[in-house]
C-alpha cells in the first residue's frame, strides 16, 4: 500500500470540507447559487491557508457538468480531472516563476479561444504579486473587457504589491490565518479517521508551529508520525520540533519573579544540555508572557484551552503589570540579537540576566549606583511584598516617563523631553524648542517629586531646550498608535463585507502609513 502524505490526502475538495473560511465559502455559495459569477476573483491570505485549494473547488463549481453549483459533484469528467490536476480548461500559472511578460501574453492569446472541455477556461495565477508590470499590463487589457468564457482565479500573499488598477477588476476574498485551536481540532479528526493514536497536547503544539497554515500542520503531522513511529505523543512532539517544555519556562519567570537567579539559569542551563532551540524558546517565553498579560487585563479574554491555565494566573497575580510589559519585551528584544550573540546560550541567558538586573527591588536592599545594574546575580531571597515600588532606571526614559504617576503640563514634559544622560543622582533631559514652555520651573519640579517617588529615592532633573532625535516617551506611543492604526486597516480591509462594498461604490479605504521617527517633533 502506498503511503499517500495527509496534506494531500486531505486537501479538501469541496467548500463544505474547507475548514476555517466560514466567511469566504458563505458568499462564495451565494453567489454560485445565484449565478453571479465575476470575472476575476482575487483570494489573498499567509502561505498555507489554503488559496489554491479554495480557487479549484471554484473551478470544479464552476464547471461541473451538473451545473454551475455551490456543490459540484466530484465525480463528472470535469470534476475528477480537476481533482486530479488534469482538466484542460484549468491553468494554473506560478507566477514566481513566469513573470515574463512574453509568457503572460502568450499566456492571454490563447485566452480568445473557446474553452475544450468545461464551461469556462479558468486562469489560475498563483503569487500574482510576483508579475512584471508590463505582465501585469498585458493581464489587464484581457481584464478589461474579458471574453465570456474566461475565469481569473488570482492569489497572492501581497496584495499591496497588485497595481490597483488589476485590484479593482476583481472580486477580493481574504482566507483567514486559522486559528491553533481549529487547526488542533482539525487534526484530531484526522489522525482519528487514520487510526493514529495522539495526545491532544502534543497536537496543540503542531498547531501552534504552524502559525496558522494547515498545509504546514499537517506536513508536521506526518513528520510526527514517522518520528514517534506512529504513537504521537506530546513529548515525541516537543523532540521533533526542538521545542521547550513550557513547564521549563514558568519555572524560570517563578525563579525571575523569586529573584532567584541561581534557580533562573539552572532552567536555562538545564535547556542547553538537551539543546533546545533559545530561539523557540524566547518565542514560546514571550508567548506565556503575553498569556500573563492577558491574565492581568482582560481575564475574560484569556482562552479556556490556554495551556497550564493556573500557573498564567498564577504568575498574573505575582508580578505587576509593567514588569511583565517590561519582561514581554527584553524577551522580544533578545530574539533579534541572538544571532548577533557569541552563542544562543549566551544571548538567552543575558535576557533572563536583563530581566532579574531590571526587576523591582525590595524595600531595603537598595543598592547604590543607580545606574548600573547588579553586575552579580542577587542570592536567593524570600518573597517579600513590594510596598512602596522603587525602581532601578534601566536607560528607559520614554518607558519610565510613560508610568510616571503624574498628569498635566507636568507629564508632557516627562513624554516630551529625550534623556540627555543619567548621572546616577539625576536626569538631564532636553525638551525640543516648540515645547519650551515645559522647561518651567514649576512642572520640573513636579516631575522630580514623581520621578523621587518612582525611584524611591530624591533624584534631580536639569532641562534644556534643543531638538531631540525622537527617543521620546511621544514619539514612541506614536509609532504604536501607528502600528496599531495600520493592523486596524488591515483588519477593515480584510473584511469581505467591507471589500464588496469597496469593490461596489469604486471607492478605497485610505490606508495610514507608519510614520518615519523622524527628528523634531
Ligand atoms: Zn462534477
Amino acid at each position: 500500500m502506498t503511503y499517500q502524505v495527509l496534506a494531500r490526502k486531505w486537501r479538501p475538495r469541496t467548500f463544505a470540507t474547507l475548514v476555517g473560511q466560514e466567511h469566504v465559502v458563505k458568499a462564495l455559495t451565494h453567489a454560485l447559487e445565484s449565478q453571479r459569477l465575476h470575472h476575476a476573483y482575487l483570494l489573498t491570505g499567509t502561505r498555507g491557508v489554503g488559496k489554491t485549494t479554495l480557487a479549484r473547488i471554484l473551478a470544479k463549481a464552476i464547471n461541473c457538468e451538473t451545473g454551475i453549483t455551490p456543490t459540484p459533484c466530484g465525480k463528472c469528467s470535469a470534476c475528477a480531472e480537476i481533482d486530479a490536476g488534469r482538466f484542460i480548461d484549468l491553468i494554473e500559472v506560478d507566477a514566481a516563476t513566469n513573470t515574463r511578460v512574453d509568457e503572460m501574453r502568450q499566456l492571454l492569446d490563447n485566452a480568445v479561444y473557446a474553452p475544450t472541455r468545461g464551461r469556462f477556461k479558468v486562469y489560475v495565477i498563483d503569487e500574482v504579486h510576483m508579475l512584471s508590470n508590463s505582465a501585469f499590463n498585458a493581464m489587464l487589457k484581457t481584464l478589461e473587457e474579458p471574453p465570456e468564457h474566461i475565469k481569473f482565479i488570482l492569489a497572492t500573499t501581497d496584495p499591496q504589491k497588485i497595481p490597483v488598477t488589476v485590484l479593482s477588476r476583481c472580486l477580493q476574498f481574504n482566507l483567514k490565518q486559522m486559528t491553533a485551536s481549529a487547526i488542533a481540532a482539525h487534526l484530531e479528526r484526522v489522525l482519528k479517521d487514520e487510526g493514529v493514536p495522539a495526545e491532544p497536547a502534543g497536537l496543540r503544539l503542531v498547531a501552534h508551529a504552524a502559525r496558522g497554515s494547515m498545509r504546514d500542520a499537517l506536513s508536521l503531522v506526518d513528520q510526527a508520525i514517522a518520528y514517534s513511529s506512529a504513537n504521537v505523543t506530546e513529548a515525541s512532539i516537543r523532540g521533533m520540533l526542538g521545542t521547550v517544555d513550557t513547564g521549563d519556562l514558568f519555572e524560570l519567570l517563578d525563579a525571575v519573579t523569586r529573584r532567584d537567579a541561581a534557580a533562573a539559569l539552572a532552567v536555562a542551563d538545564a535547556m542547553e544540555a538537551r539543546s533546545l532551540s533559545f530561539d523557540l524558546a524566547l518565542a514560546e517565553l514571550a508567548r506565556v508572557l503575553h498569556r500573563i498579560a492577558l491574565a492581568q487585563t482582560a481575564p475574560d479574554a484569556l482562552p479556556e484551552d490556554t495551556p497550564e491555565r493556573e500557573r498564567v494566573s498564577a504568575l498574573a497575580k505575582a508580578l505587576d503589570q509593567e514588569d511583565v510589559q517590561l519582561y514581554y519585551e527584553i524577551v522580544l528584544r533578545a530574539r533579534p540579537d541572538l544571532p548577533l550573540a557569541p552563542d544562543e546560550y549566551a544571548g538567552f541567558t543575558m535576557a533572563i540576566m536583563r530581566m532579574l538586573a531590571f526587576a523591582p527591588e525590595a524595600p531595603g536592599t537598595r543598592s547604590d549606583g543607580a545606574a548600573t545594574p547588579r553586575s552579580a546575580p542577587a542570592a536567593p531571597a524570600a518573597p517579600e511584598p513590594i510596598a512602596p515600588r522603587a525602581a532601578k532606571f534601566d536607560g528607559d526614559w520614554p518607558g519610565v516617563a510613560r508610568v510616571l504617576k503624574i498628569t498635566g503640563a507636568a507629564k508632557q514634559l516627562a513624554e516630551r523631553s529625550e534623556l540627555i544622560a543619567f548621572t546616577g543622582d539625576g536626569f538631564e533631559l532636553a525638551v525640543p524648542p516648540e515645547s519650551r514652555a515645559l522647561a518651567d520651573r514649576g512642572y520640573v519640579d513636579r516631575l522630580k517629586a514623581a520621578l523621587a517617588d518612582h525611584f524611591g529615592r530624591p533624584l534631580g532633573v536639569t532641562v534644556k531646550v534643543a531638538a531631540v532625535n525622537g527617543r521620546t516617551a511621544a514619539a514612541v506611543a506614536e509609532g504604536e498608535r501607528n502600528v496599531r492604526t495600520a493592523e486596524a486597516n488591515a483588519q477593515i480591509e480584510a473584511d469581505p463585507f467591507v471589500r464588496e462594498l469597496v469593490i461596489g461604490l469604486d471607492a478605497t479605504i485610505e490606508s495610514v502609513k507608519p510614520v518615519e521617527q523622524g527628528t523634531g517633533s
